[in-house]
Parts: structure tokens; C-alpha cells; sequence
């Protein structure tokens, strides 16, 4: 560590954020000194809100956590992780389906950045099932997604899945 503040990297799509990514920034806010929600860009699929809008919906919903920072980044994250001097990654644990692709991720990213270190939260039960793919197939088909995403944001999502449903 070159410094005394413990800083931590929650790297996700958020596209959007949800309720169960909200809870597990807010833990892992209340245990590093400074919690990086980092937006990844270059994603194969065509996400329903780039990045920027992604970055911003975030801000929004976190806006009550003076130790938290929004940024994205592209390329690989063990060496973003460094650059920002970041000691620990973020991970949430939704189901054991989750595991062995997240196990495999921590050890590369280990192998990659020894310093580093992946800590898994375990998800609230109400937010098992919730993942933004969810989210986004209900708001498409009409469906109410108020008990799912932050309520500041709900009306974007509306708006967004209108123009282009
Ligand atoms: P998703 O489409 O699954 O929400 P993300 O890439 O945005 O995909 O997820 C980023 C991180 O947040 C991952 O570590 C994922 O496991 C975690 N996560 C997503 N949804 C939840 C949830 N409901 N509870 C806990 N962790 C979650």
C-alpha cells in the first residue's frame, strides 16, 4: 500500500443500476475509506445507456455517500485497479451460479496484480434474482420496475424503453 486510505473498485456494466448494485456499493462503502463504482465501457452488446448516461444514473442514485466516486474505465481492470491505487475488488454474489466464473476472474486478476485482492458481499436475499438484464426485459414488456431501481432514475428508464420499444 502507498498510502493509509483503503481503497476499493466495484467495476460492473450498470446498465442500469439496480437496487442489488446499490446495496452492495453501500456495504462496501461502509467498509473501504473510498469505494470506486467503475463503469466499463467497450461491452460487445449495445447497452441501453452508454456510458456517460450510465456514470450519470449512478451519481444520482449514490448522491448521500461523501465516499464514493463514479468513473469508467476500458482495458483491464487489474491495471486500472493499480492506477488508482486501489487494493481491493468488488464483487457481488448473487447465486452459487456466479461462483466458478468469479472465482476464475479473481485468480487471473490475481495472477495479473498480486496486490490485489477480490472480496465477494453477499447480496441481500430480496435482490437475488436482479440483475439489470432483468430490469430491462420487465421495463421493455411494460412491466413496473418501481420495487427494482433506485427511484431516482425509474422515470429515465420509462422514457428510455418507450423512445425505443
Ligand atoms: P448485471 O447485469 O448482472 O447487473 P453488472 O455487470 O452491472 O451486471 O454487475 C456488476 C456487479 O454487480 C457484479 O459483481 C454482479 O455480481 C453484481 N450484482 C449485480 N446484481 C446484483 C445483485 N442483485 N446483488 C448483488 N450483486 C449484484
Amino acid at each position: 500500500m502507498k498510502h493509509n486510505m483503503r481503497i476499493a473498485i466495484y467495476p460492473g456494466s450498470f446498465d442500469p443500476v439496480t437496487l442489488g448494485h446499490l446495496d452492495i456499493i453501500k456495504r462496501a462503502s461502509a467498509v473501504f475509506d473510498k469505494l470506486i463504482v467503475a463503469v466499463m465501457h467497450n461491452q460487445n452488446k449495445v447497452p441501453m445507456f452508454d456510458t456517460e448516461e450510465r456514470m450519470e444514473l449512478l451519481r444520482r442514485t449514490i448522491n448521500n455517500l461523501p465516499n464514493v466516486e463514479i468513473t469508467s474505465f476500458g482495458g483491464l481492470l487489474a491495471d486500472y485497479a493499480r492506477q488508482q491505487d486501489a487494493c481491493a475488488i468488488i464483487k457481488g454474489l448473487r447465486a452459487v451460479s456466479d461462483f466458478e466464473y468469479e472465482f476464475q476472474m479473481a485468480l487471473a486478476n490475481r495472477k495479473l496484480n498480486p496486490e490485489l485482492d477480490t472480496v465477494f458481499l453477499m447480496t441481500s436475499a430480496e435482490y437475488m434474482y436482479l440483475s439489470s438484464s432483468v430490469v430491462k426485459d420487465i421495463a421493455v414488456h411494460g412491466g413496473n420496475i418501481a420495487g427494482f431501481v433506485p427511484a431516482e432514475i425509474l422515470d429515465d428508464i420509462m422514457l428510455r424503453t418507450r423512445k425505443d420499444g
